[in-house]
């Protein structure tokens, strides 16, 4: 007889303990149906800063998952940026289209505000503008506010220009120059950064192939930059220089990274690498020079920062451009350290956290 093995499912403290996070706040209301959770990983820079995302998880247990997975995302991304913020996230359960109300997202705020300040929400995945304005009506704990609020607007060009910068970076370093005129470059996903991208891409005389969820979506950014559109899952077998994931995560995966023919990959998706661990040195195996997503796509938060400390997103850009430097230097690191640019940009970020952790150790 064949033998069963079950593995029993890891305790909540577990999974807490897994990443090191500080703190995770469920959040119940009946009358407004709220479910939510606050995912705190790590507060020594500062206040943790993230967005809220809703989403129809199939489980509670995925909407723990991305709750953990994002909110650490969020502590490196500040920390390799040079900001003094934590990491956090948060997730609302549920289809924005049927359970978002005001009173909801108002009650969702005075979870926020219990929290002192220690978490400070912005938008995410089917949050907008107006969304953080109802929020604000029960604290001051939220940013990414609309421009006529005082706040820093649409963060999305923002990151395009990190993400451009990034990839030029990696492209000195795969071709020996950071020009992209005539390198093909693959945009998955045309939404809000991709198209923001595609701009810079097009003005340096990029030849530029698209593809989208949405195949109208596709086909208007063709049109508009002079690209080919191609299908959803043609994009990991074109013949290109650099493939830049500009959609979902996990597009890193045993069975893309074969099918690439690129030597950069840089993009603004969040978690690309499906396996940090085997899918980080898997490109570097196969001489494909990787840019961190984390690394390259924080113009976003830094332009929310700007929010914060109350500075423009004039100075957010010019601290975004940095992004250029911080990219050579990490892929410099990954070569010298025999490791893959995800593990040195971890690393760097680590290594922040743990030095200004020591700064504040005294009065
Ligand atoms: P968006 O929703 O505006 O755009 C994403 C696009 O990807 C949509 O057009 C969607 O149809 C498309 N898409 C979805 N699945 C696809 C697939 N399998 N193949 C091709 N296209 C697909 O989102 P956005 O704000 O542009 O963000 C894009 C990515 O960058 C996300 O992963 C987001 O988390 C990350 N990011 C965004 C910001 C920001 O400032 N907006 C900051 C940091 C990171």
């Amino acid at each position: 007889m064949v033998e069963v093995q079950t593995l029993a499912p890891p305790s909540l403290f577990g999974q807490i303990a897994e990443h090191s996070h500080e703190q995770v706040v469920f959040c119940h209301d009946h009358e407004t149906g709220l479910k939510a959770i606050i995912g705190i990983h790590n507060t020594v820079l500062g206040p943790a800063l993230g967005g809220t995302r809703m989403w129809h998880y199939a489980s509670d247990q995925e909407a723990l998952n991305d709750v953990l997975r994002l909110s650490r995302g969020m502590t490196y991304k500040a920390a390799i940026s040079g900001l003094n913020l934590g990491g956090g996230k948060a997730v609302i359960i549920g289809d924005a289209k049927t359970i978002k109300t005001e009173a909801l997202l108002r009650k969702f705020g005075r979870f926020v505000k219990n929290l002192n300040g220690k978490y400070i929400t912005a938008e995410d995945v089917n949050m907008t503008t107006k969304d953080m304005e109802y929020i604000r009506m029960e604290t001051s704990h939220v940013a990414g506010l609309p421009e006529t609020m005082g706040g820093s607007g649409d963060p999305s060009p923002v990151t395009a220009y990190g993400t451009y910068m990034g990839m030029k970076a990696a492209a000195k370093k795969a071709f020996g120059s950071e020009s992209l005129a005539g390198k093909r470059i693959g945009v998955q996903g045309v939404g809000h950064v991709g198209t923001y991208l595609l701009e810079y891409l097009q003005k340096e005389g990029a030849k530029l192939i698209v593809s989208d969820y949405y195949a109208d979506r596709a086909e208007a950014a063709a049109a508009r930059f002079g690209a080919v559109a191609v299908g959803l899952d043609d994009i990991y077998d074109q013949e290109i220089d650099i493939y830049s994931p500009c959609a979902l995560g996990a597009t890193l995966n045993d069975d893309t990274i074969a099918r690439l023919k690129c030597q950069v990959v840089a993009g603004c998706a969040n978690n690309q690498l499906k396996d940090e661990n085997e899918h980080g040195p898997e490109l570097v195996s196969r001489g494909i020079v990787y840019a961190p997503d984390f690394l390259i796509n924080a113009g976003g938060l830094i332009n929310v920062y700007s929010e914060v400390v109350g500075s423009s997103r004039q100075g957010a850009l010019t601290q975004t451009e940095k992004i250029y430097d911080f990219t050579l230097q990490v892929l410099e690191k990954a070569e010298n350290e025999g490791t893959h640019p995800q593990a040195a940009a971890t690393k760097m970020a680590e290594e922040r956290i743990a030095s200004i952790g020591k700064v504040k150790a005294t009065f």
